[in-house]
């Protein structure tokens, strides 16, 4: 028979109570007795869900309290000594690794001021992982508490055997790297690393594990040969443990049709799994190169989306491993862990029925995987019901007029090079701009969120409540925005904002606004540690119904004399930060936002707002895990669809474009292509060095580099302020510098604020005086 299986679930539980707990216990409101009895009662839940949805195959040890990887660091006793010499409780320096600990001394205590290892995005998700950084002279030794051992026992006892995941050596290795002042390449302590995992994979045998999940999701990404040689060194070993479990390798996130070449040396293990989600063209090759005995996992059901599994389509993937394997060779699975999907769609209550009909959450996707095994065990009749309900479902979404807009159709289809090209080149515009808005030389912004005070979100949530009208709540936005601007006009900035009190969220706010988008209640999914996101979801053909910033700039233009920058999230980053739809390309879903904002853009700046930012913090994320077309293509689109929104305004207008990051060496090419008049970039935390690219690819046009930290309380000084300006005028020219803090501001107090700025505007006026 074909046996079903999921990855891994979700940890946070149906109403974030593993956030809660645990920044209730951070805050020293709760004990850990009780933190650690949330996780327990949390991975019984979840298991149980699992076991009633019908799942064969059920993992233990997916669950954390902070991330996966970092508990393999501990596992392996492979924490930093900074870490260790304080003596702290196994959770203590999880927490310390993961954010870091700064705790005054006590009677019986010494201080603790230790900062957290690096956090680093999970392949192209939204999750983070911390990243292992490992010596020179690294040890490994499995830790006292084997923790996928107690949770397998901790199922075990409640009646599940389950199936362990542990993250395989050559991605933890590959993951990590040297720490500062250490240059060991990471692969390279394989050796050492190996007699660890067979004492681990043991020790689940003889706990009773039969199969363990051994996730080697680097295989899907372009590997050094080195390290696609460790596989074999790797998996010679522990496949062939005497008293070992039998092991399934699981990739994700992308094919291995390119390593296909390491998979001989893994045939020999019990299984393999590949995601058929994101890549189904992989399975013919996948098929001829599986080991004669080898199990084959097939990741049909999407661990990455909300979307209901199209059943008639996957059954045709899983019949054909079917066809060539037979039954019982076959696995039907998630495409990766259920963890990038929210927990329920049971919580939605406010969904409209039409749009949750095509939904399917993590509780769904484990029913999902348990009825396509059936299907094919025992053939269509056995799950008939579901089988029609799914069709309906998937027909239902194919021809609605939510997904299909005719009207944005024909307007993709009419679009000419020329809209992606603004009128004239940068030289043309410049000199217009300097007419419209005489700014004096080294012109001081910001990137546009002032202090979300907790007055700020109390009347947001009275005005979402209900409790006061939306023009009380409008007169309130309307001061808010009168005493940003007398504070920045106060402090002297050149180009003022309206400090974005209206946004609940960069992305939220916009999709609110647009046809094509809902949003949900419940539907959160961890990005990393405690903090969850709940990004919207675009379920059709996106077009503006409605003008949707022009109200607040306008407003605040009226209040100044000094030019108002119009701000607004671009089509990437609203397509990054929502779950996109999967029955178009996204490059298609970021071409409709673009022309949405277009028009955006349009509108403002005939409201007489004539600079105007497209904020892209998400366009490098978005860069695809492997170089070659792919990448190639994204770049193409990613630009094309900034192009298309910002190109509509006369040369006199003046585009701004922000990004929180500061090394562009390895796609230089994409920010200078979005022909932005002016970008501003985090730059305050790294070496200025790094704007060399800007010099030696002499960039023409005009740069911020945040010249603060905006994450930080600390004021800086103007002194500093112009030190790092100094130092910015290695390599940038004094007429394309602008001066402006690394990021927004909506994270810090007006107390910080006031000061830091007074000292940049006057860092700037130093500058204009001496050039
Ligand atoms: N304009 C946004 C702000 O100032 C930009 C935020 C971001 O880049 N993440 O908050
Ligand atoms: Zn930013």
């Amino acid at each position: 028979m074909v046996q079903s299986s999921v990855l891994g679930f979700p940890r946070m539980g149906a109403n974030r109570e593993l956030k809660k707990a645990t920044e209730s216990y951070w805050a020293g409101k709760s004990s850990v007795e009780s933190l650690l009895e949330t996780g327990k009662t949390l991975r019984a839940a979840h298991w149980k869900i699992q076991k009633d949805a019908g799942v064969d195959v059920i993992p233990s040890n997916d669950f954390s309290f902070y991330d996966q990887v970092l508990d393999h660091i501990q596992l392996f006793n492979a924490v930093p000594e900074r870490y260790t010499k304080y003596n702290l409780s196994a959770l203590e320096t999880l927490f310390a690794m993961g954010r870091g600990l700064q705790r005054k001394a006590t009677d019986t205590t010494e201080a603790v001021d230790v900062t957290s290892l690096e956090m680093v995005k999970w392949f192209d998700s939204n999750y983070h992982y911390v990243r292992p950084t490992l010596q020179d002279d690294q040890t490994f030794k499995l830790s006292e508490v084997v923790k996928p051992v107690e949770e397998f026992n901790e199922a075990k006892a409640l009646g599940i055997v389950t199936r362990p995941v542990v993250l395989g050596p050559v991605s933890f290795l590959h993951l990590g790297k040297a720490d500062r002042d250490q240059s060991v390449t990471p692969i390279d302590l394989l050796e050492k690393l190996l007699p660890v995992y067979e004492e681990l994979l043991t020790k689940l045998a003889e706990a009773g594990a039969e199969t363990v999940q051994i996730d080697e999701p680097v295989l899907v990404l372009d590997l050094p040969e080195k390290t696609k040689k460790a596989f074999a060194t790797a998996y010679s070993k522990l496949g062939a443990l005497a008293n070992g479990p039998k092991l399934v390798l699981a990739t994700y996130f992308g094919d291995i049709v390119h390593n296909i070449d390491v998979v001989p040396s893994i045939n020999h293990l019990y299984g393999l799994h590949v995601d058929l989600v994101r890549a189904p063209g992989q399975l013919q090759e996948i098929l001829g190169a599986v080991g004669e005995k080898q199990v084959l996992s097939v990741g049909v059901v999407d661990g990455r989306n909300i979307w209901k599994t199209n059943f008639s389509k996957a059954i045709e993937l899983v019949e054909t491993a079917v066809k060539t394997l037979g039954a019982d060779r076959v696995i039907v699975a998630t495409s990766s862990s259920l963890l990038h999907t929210p927990h329920t769609l049971a919580s939605e209550k406010k969904l409209d029925p039409e749009v949750a009909d095509w939904f399917s959450f993590a509780t769904e996707k484990a029913k999902e995987v348990a009825i396509i095994a059936k299907a094919v065990t025992e053939g269509a009749e056995a799950v008939a019901e579901e089988l029609k309900a799914n069709a309906a479902s998937v027909t239902a979404r194919a021809t609605s007029k939510r997904t299909n807009d005719a009207d944005v159709k024909a307007r993709q289809a009419a679009i000419t090079e020329a809209d992606y090209n603004r009128k004239s080149p940068f030289p043309e515009r410049i000199a217009a701009q300097s007419k419209t808005l005489n700014l004096p030389k080294f012109p001081t912004t910001t990137i546009g969120s002032f202090p979300q005070t907790s007055e700020i979100r109390i009347q947001r949530n009275k005005f979402t409540k209900g409790d006061i009208t939306a023009e009380e709540y409008e007169k309130f936005i309307e001061k808010e925005i009168d005493d940003v601007i007398a504070i920045q006009e106060e402090i002297g900035l050149d180009v003022l904002v309206h400090g974005e009190p209206e946004r609940n969220d960069m992305v939220q706010y916009f999709g609110e606004r647009l046809n094509g988008y809902v949003f949900t209640t419940h539907a959160w999914v961890q990005s990393y540690g405690s903090r969850c996101v709940r990004p919207p979801i675009i379920v059709g053909d996106i077009s503006r119904p409605a003008p949707m910033t022009v109200k607040e700039s306008k407003y605040a233009q009226s209040k100044t004399k000094k030019p108002m920058k119009g701000m607004l999230t671009g089509p990437v980053t609203c397509l990054r930060w929502s779950f996109p739809r999967d029955d178009v390309h996204q490059s298609v879903q970021a071409e409709q936002l673009a022309l949405a904002l277009r028009d955006e853009v349009v509108d403002l700046e005939k409201a007489g707002i004539y600079v105007i930012q497209v904020d892209e913090p998400a366009i490098r994320e978005g860069f695809p895990l492997r170089d070659g077309k792919e990448r190639d293509e994204y770049l193409k689109w990613a630009v094309n669809s900034f192009k298309l929104s910002t190109a509509g305004v006369e040369d006199g207008t003046q585009i701004h474009s922000h990004f929180c990051y500061s090394d562009f060496q390895d796609m230089f090419s994409l920010i200078s292509d979005l022909d932005a008049d002016v970008l501003s970039i985090e730059n305050s935390k790294s070496d200025a060095k790094l704007l060399n690219v800007f010099k030696k690819e002499e960039y023409p046009r005009h740069i911020g580099p945040g010249v603060y930290d905006i994450h930080s309380p600390r004021i800086p000084s103007y002194e500093e302020i112009k030190n790092r300006i100094e130092e910015m005028l290695v390599y940038l020219k004094p007429e394309q510098l602008w001066i402006d803090p690394d990021c927004g501001l909506k994270t810090r107090q007006w107390t910080e604020t006031k000061p830091a700025l007074t000292n940049l505007v006057n860092a700037a006026k130093f500058f204009r005086e001496k050039y």
